[in-house]
C-alpha cells in the first residue's frame, strides 16, 4: 500500500525547522489551532509573522525558526509543541517528526539506543524522547468505557524467562517476585486493548481495573477458566470460559487466543528489543504495545496521525520520570 508519510517524502517535506513546525501544524490542528493550548480562547489565535519573515531571535540571542502563534485572549504566545509532550523540547523538530514515524511503522518498537545512533542523540536524550512518545500513545483516561465482547487475560512480565510457564494463576507465587502481574482486556469487535499493572492477580485487584475500563452490565465476558472470574462473571450480560486445563482453546467463538497473541508479542519485544525493561516504566510501553495492537491494522501513516492527535494536553518533565 502507498503510504502517505515515508522517510524519503518526510526528508523532501521537512528541508528546515519551520518546515517541520509547519508540518506538526497541519497535522495537529489542519492547519491553524482553534483554541488557545494555554487558556482554551476559541477563535482568538494568530501567527505571528517574523520581522524578516523566516526566523526570530530567541532571548538567549540564537536564532529560531519556531513558528510563534499569538492569543488575543490571555496575550501570551504559544507554539505547536506548547502545552504538549514535547514542551521545552531541545531536539530539533525533523528529529521528533522521525523518530515519530519509526515508532510507529516498526511493529516491535524502535529501541532507544536505534534512536540514540540513528539521530546522533545522548543516551538520555534519546531515553528521554521514546518515554514522552509513549506518554502520547497512553490511552486517554476520559475515553470512555469499552462496550462489547471482552477478553480478560493476565500475565507476568519480568524475572527469568525460564520461570515463567505454568505459575499464571497467583497460585504458587513464590519465586514470583521480580515478575509483575499485567491485566489485558481486548474488545473483541475493534480489538482494543487496555493493559494495566496489577498489584496482584486476585479478584478485588483485578475488578478495579474491569471497571474502570469496562461497561460490565452491557458486555460479555471471554476468559480461560481461572476461577478468580467466575464471581465477576455474574455481573457482566454473559460470561463464556474457555478450559485451557482440559485443552480446550477454543469453542465456538469463545476463547483467549487474542490476549495470548498480543502477550507473545509483547514479550517478544519486551526480550528482543527493550532488554530490562523496569517495573516502574513498564505502564508506558504498555501504552506503547496497546497503541501498536490496537492500530494494528492501520497503515504507519494513519498511526501518525492517531498519535500526533494525542501529544496535547500531556507533559512530561524529567524529574517525575526519574524520582523513585
Ligand atoms: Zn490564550
Amino acid at each position: 500500500m502507498k503510504q502517505e508519510f515515508s522517510i524519503p517524502s518526510l526528508a523532501a517535506q521537512l528541508a528546515t525547522e519551520a518546515d517541520a513546525y509547519l508540518f506538526l501544524e497541519k497535522l495537529r490542528w489542519g492547519g491553524s489551532p482553534d483554541a488557545c493550548p494555554q487558556c482554551g480562547a476559541m477563535g482568538r489565535c494568530s501567527y505571528l509573522t517574523p520581522a524578516n519573515g523566516a526566523s526570530r531571535k530567541t532571548r538567549t540571542g540564537s536564532i529560531s525558526q519556531r513558528r510563534v502563534w499569538f492569543c488575543g485572549h490571555c496575550r501570551k504566545q504559544f507554539s505547536v509543541l506548547t502545552n504538549t509532550v514535547f514542551h521545552g523540547t531541545k531536539i530539533p523538530i525533523r528529529t521528533w517528526v522521525f523518530v515519530i514515524f519509526e515508532i510507529c511503522a516498526s511493529k516491535n518498537g524502535i529501541s532507544t539506543r536505534e534512536i540514540e545512533r540513528k539521530y546522533e542523540l545522548t543516551p538520555k536524550t534519546a531515553w528521554f524522547m521514546s518515554m514522552r512518545l509513549r506518554e502520547a500513545m497512553r490511552t486517554d483516561p476520559l475515553i470512555g468505557l469499552m462496550s462489547g465482547t471482552i477478553v480478560a487475560d493476565e500475565t507476568w512480565i519480568g524475572g527469568d524467562p525460564k520461570n515463567r510457564h505454568g505459575a499464571r494463576y497467583g497460585k504458587g507465587t513464590k519465586g514470583q517476585t521480580d515478575k509483575q502481574p499485567v491485566l489485558s482486556l481486548i474488545l473483541k469487535e475493534s480489538g482494543e486493548v487496555r493493559s494495566q499493572v496489577v498489584p496482584t492477580v486476585r479478584g478485588p485487584h483485578l475488578r478495579q481495573v474491569i471497571d474502570a475500563q469496562v461497561d460490565v452490565a452491557n458486555s460479555d465476558l471471554h476468559t480461560d477458566s481461572a476461577k478468580v472470574y467466575i464471581g465477576m462473571g455474574e455481573d457482566f450480560a454473559n460470561h463464556e470460559s474457555v478450559n485451557h486445563f482440559k485443552a480446550e482453546y477454543v469453542r465456538g467463538d469463545v476463547s483467549t487466543n487474542q490476549a495470548e497473541n498480543y502477550f507473545s508479542q509483547l514479550k517478544r519485544s519486551l526480550d528482543g528489543t527493550h532488554h530490562a525493561v523496569s517495573v516502574e516504566h513498564l505502564p508506558r510501553y504498555l501504552a506503547q504495545f496497546d497503541f501498536m495492537y490496537t492500530h494494528c491494522d492501520d497503515t504507519d501513516s494513519q498511526r501518525m496521525r492517531t498519535l500526533l492527535r494525542r501529544v496535547g494536553g500531556r507533559r512530561l518533565t524529567y524529574k517525575p520520570l526519574t524520582a523513585g
